[in-house]
């Protein structure tokens, strides 16, 4: 039986590094959905259209997302994402790139396109995708949803020591982060197309007090019940 796994939940909640162990420990493919979001803000921003939804919307019909899983030299696959045939893995990260994402998925022709290959994607092979809409929208059937979140101060907290750790000796301010991190949430969970909301069949894993492997053993365990189940 085919296997697909839904994880969301807010920013900073640790989704992609625990989805990656968990695909990992299954032996499946993690599909970050939020790398295609973020393509799409790459181009957005380089035609300088990011705000435009009218432009977005007609560009992003020929703006073909893709993803390819490469080996690197410790022998783990590593999702690389194209746009238009260009790897932009390098750009994803980048703080503008991020802000632009967050605009762009906020456009219903943006969504469709991203969720149809998310789809495509989804059933060609046994995934584990993690996003904002995975368990509403893209796989309302997955086999397992799983809504992963930490209290706002928490993530804030374990973003300011992520950054802390990317440039040392910079001063970054907790309330600063935790500014940041409300203002990334709040067009996810009001926009008007499938915005962020726990599935009413999704398990709620608040990792506040979970440690990462806690956490992933925590998922893995509601994976076996639910396959059990199945
Ligand atoms: O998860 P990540 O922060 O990389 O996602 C970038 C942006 O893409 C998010 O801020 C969110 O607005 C959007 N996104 C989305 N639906 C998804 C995944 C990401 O709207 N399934």
């Amino acid at each position: 039986m085919s296997l697909s796994i839904a994880m969301d939940g807010p920013v900073g909640a640790g989704k992609s590094s625990i989805a990656d162990a968990v695909a990992k420990r299954l032996g499946i493919l993690h599909l970050d959905t939020g790398a295609m979001y973020r393509a799409v803000g790459v181009m957005a921003l380089r035609e300088k259209i990011a705000e435009d939804e009218q432009e977005v919307s007609r560009k992003v019909q020929d703006w073909k997302v893709d993803v390819r899983y490469v080996t690197g030299d410790d022998g783990e696959g590593r999702q690389h994402t194209f746009i238009c045939g260009e790897d932009v893995t390098a750009y994803l990260r980048e703080e503008a790139t991020g802000k632009a994402a967050s605009k762009v998925a906020t456009y219903p022709a943006v969504r469709r396109a991203m969720v149809e290959t998310q789809q495509r994607l989804a059933a060609e092979q046994d995934m584990l995708l993690d996003g904002r809409d995975i368990g509403t929208r893209v796989l309302p059937s997955a086999t397992v949803k799983i809504y992963l979140t930490a209290s706002d101060e928490v993530r804030a907290r374990r973003r300011l020591l992520q950054l802390q750790e990317q440039n040392p000796g910079e001063n970054v301010c907790f309330e600063t982060v935790l500014e940041d991190l409300r203002k990334r949430d709040e067009p996810d969970m009001n926009r008007e197309t499938d915005p962020l909301r726990q599935a009413e069949d999704a398990i709620l894993v608040d990792s506040s007090f979970l440690t990462f492997d806690e956490t992933v053993e925590t998922i893995l365990r509601h994976v076996s019940e639910k396959r059990a189940q199945a």
